[in-house]
């Protein structure tokens, strides 16, 4: 383990570090409060400490305040030296922080286990904070595609509203709807289905630019929402998209197969909510389903390559 000894006695510096470098771990030693706090602070800091009580600059004390003031995920396991007997010392230092306490002159199978403590605590930590992660991610994400789900990408829709609201602009929101898929599913079975729509799933990805969101609203229905300032030609990169996924190919288990898809465009601006934006955009769908499919309808029109060289 990478360890800070924050320590200005020479002498226990130098015993505390060989113990501790004796049973394997890395350690970096600072002889002042102040030193220790900026080392904390780097990104790659240790993520157990020894701190001595009386240093100069910074006593441990305040070095253990601003740890515990400073909310992060993963501060580091704190044990403070305190000199033998002094109760008043052990909690003082408890409860501005530390987690554990060693008194000088330390004894090294003391040291050791307290050090392996730390070790635990961290590591059940960071499990924790891991399975909480996977979690969130497993609450946001379609298992399947990997993108966002649709309480996810409706969040991301609410949080761009609220955004336009305060600093202007609009969206256009497109509602993408694979052509014919239940006919994918009937011909060549679910799995191949399953497989159209993740590899569909990351043709709309990489197509998309980094402020733009997409997600998986549910069965062959995705949503895309993009960021704009003014300029209405930004809705051709939806008939771009349209055209990109009509001409790439998609490798199966049944061999390679093509897909269409058509979207519903709807320019979203700070008055709109989140359900009229939805049912806009469905209806336009609805007209590019009506007018042939593989194309693209916003507001009430088709739009396709030729008006994008017009308008360009
Ligand atoms: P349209 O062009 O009008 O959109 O026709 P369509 O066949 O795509 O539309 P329809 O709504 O009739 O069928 C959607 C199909 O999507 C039906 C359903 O079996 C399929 N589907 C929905 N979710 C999944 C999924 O997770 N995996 C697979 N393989 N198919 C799915
Ligand atoms: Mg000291
Ligand atoms: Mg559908
Ligand atoms: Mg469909």
């Amino acid at each position: 383990m990478y360890i800070l000894v924050a320590e200005d006695d020479y002498t226990s510096r130098t015993v505390l570090s060989a113990v501790l470098r004796k049973s394997g771990h890395e350690v970096i030693e600072t002889v002042d409060g102040a030193d220790a706090w900026d080392r904390l602070q780097e990104a790659d800091a240790p993520r157990l400490v020894i701190l001595d009580w009386m240093m100069p600059v910074m006593d441990g004390l305040e070095v253990v305040r601003r740890i515990r003031a400073r909310q992060t995920e993963r501060p580091p396991y704190v044990i403070m030296l305190t000199a033998k007997g002094e109760k008043a010392d052990i909690i003082a230092g408890l409860n501005a922080g530390a987690d554990d306490y060693l008194a000088k002159p330390f004894d090294p199978g003391e040291l050791h286990a307290r050090v392996e403590v730390g070790r635990r605590m961290i590591e059940m930590r960071d499990a924790l904070i891991e399975s909480l992660e996977a979690l969130a991610h497993q609450a946001t994400h379609d298992p399947l595609t990997g993108l966002l789900n649709r309480r996810a990408i409706l969040d991301c829709l609410d949080g761009e509203l609220a955004r336009i609201r305060r600093h202007g602009g609009r969206l256009f929101v497109g509602m993408c709807d694979i052509d014919h898929f239940k006919g994918v599913n009937d011909t060549y079975g679910h799995q191949t289905g399953d497989e159209v729509l993740c590899q569909l799933s990351r043709i709309l990805g990489e197509n998309l630019r980094k402020y733009d969101s997409v997600g998986r609203m549910g069965g062959e229905e995705f949503l895309v929402i993009t960021p704009v300032n003014s300029d209405i030609r930004h809705a051709y990169m939806f008939e771009r998209l349209c055209r990109q996924v009509a001409r790439s190919e998609i490798t199966t288990r049944s061999g390679a197969l093509s897909v269409t898809i058509s979207i519903g465009v709807t320019v979203a601006t700070a008055d709109r909510t989140v359900d009229d934006i939805l049912e806009a955009a469905d209806k336009e769908l609805y007209r590019a389903k009506n007018a042939g499919r593989n194309r693209v309808v916003l507001n009430g029109q088709c739009i396709s390559q030729e008006s994008e060289a017009r308008a360009s």
